[in-house]
């Protein structure tokens, strides 16, 4: 659905990509991970056509993204992490706008709304950041795109319309979609991944499935530090040390992905290696 090849990228003379290769494909939400500056808004623009590449490639549903076809626009809907909402009432937005998406469910967005307790009547203009955020998740949902692209959604939302989101965001879930959301605050959210794409230094480090990664590793905290070599990555924390080893049981455990990622961006070849067969 999302098929990037051997893209580079620069802003000026500075190079952000230097030949980055990821597909997202659907039936899953994608936890895109990396550090500040690392480049997840900038690709999020790529995908969208808002920006392009000189070198390489960036498919969605076949179209090359920067030609901002019609066809891609109206099935992709994208919340960057800042925005400008028009002075105008939600229903005002959804009658002006809505018609641009061929599989906007009113109904639904009726029903996101009051779960997430904002009223139609209610003008854009005047909502406080985090009630503009609900309401682009509100109608980025309703408007069933096959493609939802979120730059750290849970930025300013309080804990329990973190929670709503959370829900809403599993529920909405299908074969067809592709959920991808960029953030850094990975333990708000990251129950609701089944696959995680890592970004670094201008790389994509891993692209890999929570399925996959958990059969492959195991995340435990140990009291010493004994037999290096049992281990793939260790870190020292507070009463002992957390450890990544190989799962040698083939049963599956819970992942740290915060912990994973400290691990992945250290550049241990052997877990990135492992995880890559
Ligand atoms: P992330 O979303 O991972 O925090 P961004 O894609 O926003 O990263 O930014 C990646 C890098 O590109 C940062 O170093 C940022 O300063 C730089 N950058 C972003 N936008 C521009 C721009 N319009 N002009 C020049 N540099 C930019």
């Amino acid at each position: 659905m999302i098929k990037i090849r051997d893209m580079v990228f620069n802003y000026n003379k500075t190079e952000l990509f230097s030949g980055i290769n990821v597909d997202f494909t659907p039936g899953k939400i994608y936890g895109f991970l990396g550090k500040n500056g690392a480049g997840k808004t900038t690709l999020f623009k790529i995908i969208c056509g808002l920006l392009r590449a000189k070198v390489g490639s960036c498919h969605v549903f076949g179209y090359t993204s920067s030609t901002r076809h019609p066809g891609m626009l109206a099935n992709m809907f994208f919340i960057p992490e800042s925005f400008y909402l028009p002075p105008v009432s939600i229903a005002a937005y959804e009658k002006l706008q809505a018609p641009f998406y061929e599989r906007f469910d009113s109904v639904a967005f009726e029903q996101i709304l009051n779960e997430l307790e904002l009223n139609k009547s209610r003008m854009l203009n005047n909502l406080s950041y985090g009630l503009k955020k609900r309401f682009l998740l509100a109608f980025g949902l309703a408007t069933n795109c096959r493609i939802l692209l979120l730059d750290e959604p849970t930025n300013g939302l309080d804990i329990p319309s973190k929670r709503a989101f959370r829900k809403l965001l599993a529920s909405t879930v299908n074969d067809e979609r592709t959920i991808v959301v960029a953030t850094h605050q990975i333990k708000e959210i990251e129950n609701i991944f089944d696959s995680l794409v890592f970004i670094d230094q201008g790389k994509i480090l891993l692209n890999s499935s929570i399925e996959n990664i958990s059969k492959k590793l195991v995340f435990h905290t140990i009291p010493f530090l004994e037999n290096l070599d049992e281990y793939l990555y260790s870190e020292e924390v507070p009463g002992g040390y957390s450890v990544i080893s190989k799962n040698d049981s083939g049963s599956e455990g819970t992942i740290d992905i915060e912990f994973l990622f400290n691990a992945v961006t250290d550049y241990t070849e052997e877990i990135i290696t492992l995880l890559e067969n």
